[in-house]
This record gives structure tokens, C-alpha cells and sequence, in this order.
């Protein structure tokens, strides 16, 4: 099989797999079993694929016929344009986190935070590009293995350091306060994952997808136990699904939290809320 014969094949198969982005799909599958770059998959259209190039082709193809997601299959996806190494059992960065990590940068100009923990860190994206963009020193936990050593070749990959910590949530970070929580936790109702795209629930970790019964059991957790966590005056800022922004709020002002703010997506959606710990009530006896 040629280059030019092997484009044509991945883009027919993953076609009829009715992969929107079939044809995109294909270069990228073609450029990894190839090493070949955009403009040679044209100019050396003719070239025969050795039999390892042709199975590691095959074989990635197949992957994506059954919705694989390509960020599985490339290793590899952009985040606040920069490089994220990613693998089953993590999960794939979103476009729309990036209105977290923009939030808090916002923020910081008036704030300037010096240290901030990113819970739930999954690839890392928030805690290495809060640290690629900003001063902040950042600390960042997840639960599980597999997610900190990526967090930690993130890390590297793009020349940050971060203190990374294995934790459930903050149960097993040392006491000590920061000026800001930041959190992309699991959000999605239990009885939901089984409605979303094959591609999602059939690939990424349920466990960083699934938030409990009602969606909320993590906004409540961190929101109690990083109380304690937070100096006075502290903010704390979440990523939220479309339709949690008053939920989410409600659980923040039970908890005393102040000053709250909706922030929207790219699409318009709800997306992020911030909060602030109140400074300490003036005692008046
Ligand atoms: N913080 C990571 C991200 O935004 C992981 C989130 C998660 O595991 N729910 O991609």
C-alpha cells in the first residue's frame, strides 16, 4: 500500500464510521504511522508503507472506527496552546476549561496570587499553564497514579514546576493556606454518562467524569474541605456543566462564600463560577 492509497482507505473507512472529522482523522493517523509531515503525504504520494508502518497504521485506524479519540491515539493535544501529553485513563483537556484558566488569570492581575491548588488535576493542564502564564506557585492533587505521572511529564514537558501531590481531594494535603482553589472536578450525573458521545463514555476515565448521583457531590466536598484551606479573603473557582451555575452558587453561599460571579464559554454557555472566603467578621463585644 502507498501513502496515496492509504489516505484514500483511512478517510473511506473512518467516513463510514460516520466520523465528522474523517479526513483530518486520516492525516493524522497516516503522519504517525509514517513520521511523514503534512506536505509529503502530497509529495511522496507514491512511497510504499514497510510492513511496521502499515500495521501501526491498521491497527490506529481500527481504533478510530470504534471511536477512539484521537488524542488517545496521537499521545498527544494542545491546551492554552501548549503541548499535553495525554493516555487512556486520563482525561482529554477541553477547549472549554481554558475559560477556567483564563478566569484566574484575570483575576490574578488584581489579586496577585502567589499560591494556588488545581484539584482533580487530571493531565495537569490548569496547575502547568496557571504556572506557564503567571508567577503562581501551584500545587496540584489527583487521586489517581495514572493522572500524576502524566501531570508530572506535562510538567517537564513544558518546563514548570509544580508540586504535585496524591490525594483525595485535599484529604491528605498538609494544612497550610492558599490563596485560591482552582477545580475542574468530575461533573456529570451518574445516570448521564451512558447519554454521551461513544467517544467519551466508552474511552475517557469515568472515574474523572462522574460526579455523583446529581452531578454536585464534588463542588460539595472541595467547597467544605477548602474552607480550611483558604486564607481569608481567598477565592476559589470552579469549572461547571452548562446548567449548574445555580446549584454550584448556592452550595458556595451555604458555605458563607461571598461575591459570586458566572462566567460564559467560547459557545456562550455557563462555564466557570468564582467565590471569594470572607475576611474574618469584625467582633463586636
Ligand atoms: N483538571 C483536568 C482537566 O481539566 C481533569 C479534570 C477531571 O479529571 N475531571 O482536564
Amino acid at each position: 500500500m502507498n501513502v496515496k492509497e492509504a489516505l484514500q482507505l483511512a478517510k473511506k473507512r473512518l467516513k463510514q464510521c460516520e466520523i465528522e472529522s474523517y479526513a483530518i482523522d486520516a492525516k493524522l493517523i497516516l503522519k504517525k504511522a509514517t513520521a511523514l509531515s503534512e506536505v509529503e503525504l502530497y509529495t511522496k504520494e507514491n512511497v510504499v508503507l514497510t510492513q511496521e508502518q502499515q500495521s501501526i497504521f491498521l491497527y490506529d485506524l481500527e481504533q478510530r472506527e470504534q471511536h477512539k479519540p484521537m488524542a488517545y491515539i496521537t499521545g498527544i493535544c494542545e491546551f492554552m496552546g501548549l503541548p499535553f501529553v495525554v493516555q487512556e485513563g486520563v482525561l482529554i483537556p477541553r477547549a472549554d476549561t481554558e475559560t477556567l484558566v483564563e478566569t484566574v488569570l484575570q483575576y490574578h492581575k488584581k489579586e496577585h496570587f502567589t499560591k494556588i491548588i488545581d484539584i482533580c488535576t487530571g493531565t495537569g493542564c490548569i496547575a502547568i499553564s496557571l504556572a506557564k502564564y503567571s508567577n503562581i506557585a501551584l500545587c496540584g492533587t489527583d487521586i489517581s497514579n495514572i493522572a500524576l505521572e502524566t501531570a508530572q511529564k506535562n510538567a517537564q514537558k513544558n518546563h514548570v514546576l509544580i508540586k504535585w501531590l496524591q490525594s483525595n481531594l485535599l484529604e491528605s494535603v498538609p494544612k497550610q493556606h492558599f490563596d485560591a482553589i482552582v477545580s475542574n472536578p468530575p461533573y456529570i450525573a451518574t445516570e448521564e454518562i451512558q447519554t454521551l458521545m461513544k467517544s467519551v463514555k466508552d474511552f475517557e476515565p469515568h472515574l474523572a467524569l462522574d460526579g455523583g448521583k446529581d452531578g454536585f457531590y464534588f463542588y460539595q466536598k472541595i467547597v467544605e474541605q477548602g474552607k480550611q484551606y483558604l486564607k481569608q479573603g481567598g477565592w476559589i473557582f470552579f469549572e461547571i456543566g452548562y446548567q449548574q451555575a445555580n446549584a454550584v452558587c448556592n452550595i458556595l453561599k451555604q458555605n458563607g462564600f461571598l461575591n459570586h460571579m458566572v462566567y460564559q464559554d467560547l459557545a456562550g454557555l455557563d462555564r466557570v463560577v468564582a467565590a471569594q472566603k470572607p475576611f474574618s467578621a469584625i467582633k463586636t463585644s
